[in-house]
């Protein structure tokens, strides 16, 4: 199989800020896998919270060569639990733009769009919502303006004066509104600003606290009147179950967790286990983001917008129209490079 890796650097249509950093720029990788005349698209967007970064990518794609040999049934499965998952179990967004194109080829190769490869009803995506980053009152309010099209807002909250920003955001906008504090709150503050998101009927609360802190976070899961999505605290399929008593539902990235394949494993213990899913991504393409949402019938609530909030998306795939998420049907992933990128 022939791999090709294309760095692309992505700029966000506003400086990201969430309570621990701010990105001016994110680079993230295009993987090409060629299979029998077959070219799948995949992508890395390293996250630096998990350890990995563009440098990180290229060493793990350099250990790769001369490996990606077999159908891409067998290359799956290697990469799930065979050798290249020793050698790239480090690299999950590798392993994610890996899987994520072998999906594409098997896809093309039936000449059909992955949602009915899994056997998934397009029509039941969800809405998806668009995230509002950390910024300045008048900033704020325009990036409400932008996100006009939107049913579903995401605040970050877990800094100093984010209760009078996100008053602002529900006076501006009139719309359904989740918060993520990633990680900002102690168990104490947490409490309380569960209980006043819950006077301001927001949706969820995405990691409240610190993944570390779990006795807190079962203590918060407890006693928060609103629903606690873990983010954070859950990478793998086998934190789902371990993490069941800290939150009342999860957030899946295929970057923190390697894949359509580790994502649809997660959902499946999640529903065992009794607890909402949530779909979330980094700053990516679409491919990354088209990917994601294949799965999206299968969820809760999507937040699958880090496509949208860049101003160089080489790709065209997912859409979003009337706030929903709307899967493209052409075979495969159904991404398409833009012509005059
Ligand atoms: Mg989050």
């Amino acid at each position: 199989m022939k791999i090709t890796v294309e760095p692309i650097r992505l700029t966000p249509r506003h400086p990201f800020r969430i309570s621990r950093e701010t990105q001016l720029v994110r680079d993230v990788f295009v993987f090409e896998l060629e299979w029998e005349g077959i070219v799948g698209y995949g992508e890395a967007s390293p996250p630096p919270y998990y350890g990995e970064d563009a440098k990180t990518v290229v060493e793990a794609v350099g250990k790769l060569k001369k490996r990606l040999h077999g159908d891409p049934e067998g290359l799956q499965e290697r990469i799930a639990h065979g050798d290249l998952r020793k050698i790239l179990d480090r690299h999950a967004s590798v392993r994610a733009a890996l899987d994520t194109a072998l999906w594409d080829i098997v896809g093309k190769r039936a000449g059909k769009p992955l949602y009915e490869i899994l056997g998934l009803d397009p029509a039941r995506t969800p809405a998806t919502s668009f995230t509002i980053g950390i910024d300045a009152p008048e900033v704020i309010d325009r990036k409400v303006d932008e996100a006009a099209a939107y049913h579903i807002l995401k605040m970050k909250m877990g800094f100093p004066g984010d209760l009078a920003l996100l008053d602002r955001v529900i006076a501006r906008s009139g719309k359904t509104i989740r918060v993520d504090a990633n990680e900002g709150w102690d168990v104490e503050t947490a409490l309380q600003m569960c209980r006043e998101l819950a006077e301001k009927r927001i949706e969820f609360v995405e990691q409240p606290i610190r993944h570390e802190n779990e006795e807190d976070l079962r203590t918060l899961k407890r006693l928060s009147p609103i629903p606690v999505i873990l983010d954070e605290s859950v990478r793998t399929v086998d934190d789902v179950s371990a993490r069941r008593d800290q939150g009342h539902g999860i957030n899946i990235k295929l970057m923190k967790c390697g894949g359509i394949t580790p994502a649809l494993a997660m959902i499946e213990s999640a529903r065992r286990e009794g607890l909402r899913v949530m779909l979330g991504c980094m700053i990516e393409t679409s491919v990354g983001i088209t990917a994601a949402a294949h799965l999206s019938p299968l969820v809760d609530y999507a937040d699958l917008d880090g496509n949208l909030l860049v101003k160089n998306d080489p790709f065209t795939g997912v859409t979003v129209q009337n706030g929903k998420l709307v899967l493209p049907d052409g075979a495969g992933l159904g991404v398409t490079r833009r012509v005059s990128a």
